[in-house]
């Protein structure tokens, strides 16, 4: 029997009228999404040529990757290929079922030759075949769902959506079963064809075609008019959220305009972080409405993950409720601690993992710099170190090491105006910890060697990193003024950093004050050397792991120099996680100086590069370099873990890896 409008079916135009105000409910649910997030602030002021700039700014090709083909779904092949199934399988009967439409509105030829048989029969027997397979395993996963979407909370709806999935799949083969056995068999038609064959002899099958051609059709718009509601409103929202998301990786914080305080026009005076749903922007409010709750989030943030309080997934889903629920104004410290808050390492692993594009770190910190700037409060350590940092202009406080200990016995120039090529900014790690000093002095080594144009400061502050991450934007706008001033004096323009921290502030904060500067981090700037041959060296008999600096990596991008080095210097391994998907060394955030609780993160990284079997286990952060070597003395009484510079040094002809 071919497809004919309404065989078999008496008064169909019914579901036809009932079509007309489910797409209104359709329209209207999404209106209401809408209405919900411009509740959020204007990223950028209202004017017209701002906001083309900021409609501008969406990205098509995030739009299209990563939240139709839902690129990132698949780094969990099982949920990534059900997903697939269920989204492209229903997308293509979406399409059959609009060719059938065209077919009987405008005689469209689509139940002919070949077309017929590959797409209209086999095609969608196949989509209809996979997108059930989907949904049965999502049915079963919400049945025994793990951890990730059971904690803090689930969220409901999804057993609806699928049951309703499921429903119209299955109806929908029943009639086609039942519609070919009361005519032919279609080639192609494998399902179709397998259903039918039940159906030859019933005596009913006229009648369950009918029943069930009445389900089918309610099923279908109850689905439609369900999509806003529900869970599976991220179908229109993620990949819009995935469009505006910003493409820099990592978080992108931006720094305070503080100089409107010393307005007379109070309204003009900046917000200090956020304590409450109202005080995050429009791109927020759509990342709160996006979130799916999957719990990916939660599952690689290294602080949820060593017991910590803090859940990403917690965080994001307190601040969906509360959207979907208008409570714009409560603060929100009842649903989320002083300590999760603080827990973060803005190591933004949680934004990588994330489906749907959302930038949890940056809510996260939003509530931090309220908690330090409006409330005063910080845990008892990282209050230490902001109060050396206003002192001392570093934040090491107990520290021993004067200024230019890293250097004794070392031949470092200091950067002359107008005749040094690059400013080596050591910063404060380097200078302060015992451990880090030997990075200093090996980058020195490796420079001196090559013969390059570099310099120092005499006397310098630490970049206002450490204060920025943990929330006194006060402190760092200051510190980064200041700095800005002098190497204005000075001419600076190419700096080489040491510390993925300084590089980070540099590239992504001083820019925004008005400091810009060519900014090479130390990995990248030996692999030049190497590459123009101005140093040479070679490999040996080694292995080496290579931790993945945060900062360096998912937040500024780069993650080959350093392995290049390291592929030189020896025979590299990856650890399980590597690249972005590596797991942090538990010093970012400024947690270098926090008490943990729980299991100690530093331990756990440690502990996964010691079992790779690795001689040495690199790194390009003087932080992680710090956490390593604290975390392997639980696995090793050996000093294995050398940041990159150290270990090219070592390979250097008369250069020791201690010297
Ligand atoms: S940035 Fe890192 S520590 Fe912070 S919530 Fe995300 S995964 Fe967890
Ligand atoms: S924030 Fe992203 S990763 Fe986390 S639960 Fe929501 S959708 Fe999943």
């Amino acid at each position: 029997m071919p497809r004919v409008p309404y065989w078999n079916i008496d008064f169909g135009i019914v579901m036809d009228l009932l079509a007309i105000p489910v797409i209104f409910i359709f329209l209207y649910g999404f209106y209401r999404q809408w209405l919900l997030i411009r509740q959020g602030k204007m990223r950028v002021n209202p004017d017209v040529g701002k906001m083309i700039q900021g409609i501008a700014a969406f990205q098509p090709g995030a739009f299209f990757v990563r939240g139709i083909l839902n690129e990132k779904l698949y780094r969990k092949p099982f949920s990534g290929i059900a997903h697939g199934f269920v989204f492209f399988g229903m997308a293509i009967l979406f399409i059959g079922t609009n060719l059938v439409i065209l077919n009987v509105l405008f005689g469209l030829p689509v139940f002919n030759g070949a077309f017929n048989q590959w797409f209209m029969a086999f095609g969608l027997d196949l989509a209809g075949v996979l997108a059930l397979c989907g949904v049965v395993f999502f049915l079963l996963r919400r049945a025994f769902m793990p951890e990730r979407l059971k904690l803090p909370a689930a969220r409901k709806g999804f057993v609806i959506a699928c049951g309703l999935l499921g429903g119209i799949l299955l109806t929908g083969f029943i009639l086609e079963g039942a519609r070919l056995a009361a005519g032919s068999l279609e080639i192609g038609a494998f399902a179709g064809n397998l259903i039918a064959a039940g159906f030859i002899g019933n005596t009913h099958a006229l009648s369950i075609h009918t029943v069930t051609w009445w389900i089918h059709g309610l099923l279908a718009l109850s689905f439609i008019a369900y999509i806003p509601f529900s869970p599976l409103v991220h179908i229109v929202l993620a990949p819009v959220n995935a469009g505006f998301a910003d493409p820099a990786p990592g978080v992108k914080m931006g720094v305070i305009d503080f100089s409107s305080f010393e307005s007379e026009d109070s309204e003009e005076a900046p917000l200090l972080g956020a304590d409450k749903l109202s005080d995050f922007t429009r791109k927020r409010f759509l990342d709160f409405a996006s979130c799916v709750w999957c719990g990916r989030c939660q599952e690689v943030c290294p602080a949820h993950s060593t017991e910590k309080p803090l859940s990403p997934k917690g965080v994001i889903v307190t601040m969906a409720e509360r959207l979907s629920k208008g409570q714009l104004d409560e603060p929100v410290w009842d649903n989320i601690s002083m300590e999760a808050i603080f827990n973060c390492t803005t190591c933004a692993a949680c934004m990588e993992a994330c489906p749907v594009s959302i930038n949890q770190p940056k809510t996260i910190m939003k509530f931090r710099q309220n908690l330090v700037m409006e409330q005063s409060k910080i845990p008892e350590l990282m209050g230490k170190a902001i109060a050396s940092l206003e002192q001392r202009a570093h934040p090491f406080f107990g520290t021993g090491s004067g200024m230019a200990e890293w250097r004794k016995d070392l031949d470092v120039p200091f950067f002359e105006a107008g005749e040094t090529e690059y400013l080596l900014w050591i910063g404060c790690s380097v200078t302060y910890e015992q451990r880090a000093q030997k990075i200093g002095r090996a980058m020195v080594n490796i420079l001196n060697k090559a013969g390059v144009s570099y310099g120092i400061l005499e006397d310098f502050r630490c970049t206002g990193d450490p204060a920025k991450q943990m929330g006194n934007e006060f402190l760092f706008a200051e510190i980064a003024q200041q700095n800005i001033e002098e190497f204005s004096e000075l001419g600076i323009k190419k700096i080489i950093t040491l510390c993925p921290h300084c590089y980070n502030s540099f590239t992504r904060h001083y820019s925004k004050l008005g400091g810009d500067y060519e900014v090479i981090p130390h990995g990248s700037m030996i692999q030049m050397l190497m590459d123009e041959n101005k140093i040479k060296f070679d490999k040996k008999p080694q292995r080496i792991t290579y931790h993945d600096p945060c900062y360096l990596g998912r937040r500024n991008g780069e993650y080959e120099a350093p392995r290049a080095l390291m592929s030189a210097a020896g025979n590299l391994i990856e650890m399980p996680r590597h690249k972005n998907e590596s797991f942090c060394c538990g010093g970012g955030g400024g947690n270098y100086w926090a008490e943990e609780t729980g299991r100690r993160i530093n331990q756990e990284r440690a502990k996964e590069a010691f079992d790779t079997k690795a001689d040495i286990i690199a790194t390009a952060c003087p932080f992680c370099l710090l956490m390593l070597t604290d975390g392997l003395k639980k696995c090793t009484e050996e000093t294995k873990a050398f940041d990159i510079a150290e270990i090219v040094a070592s390979c250097l002809p008369d250069v020791s890896r201690s010297s």
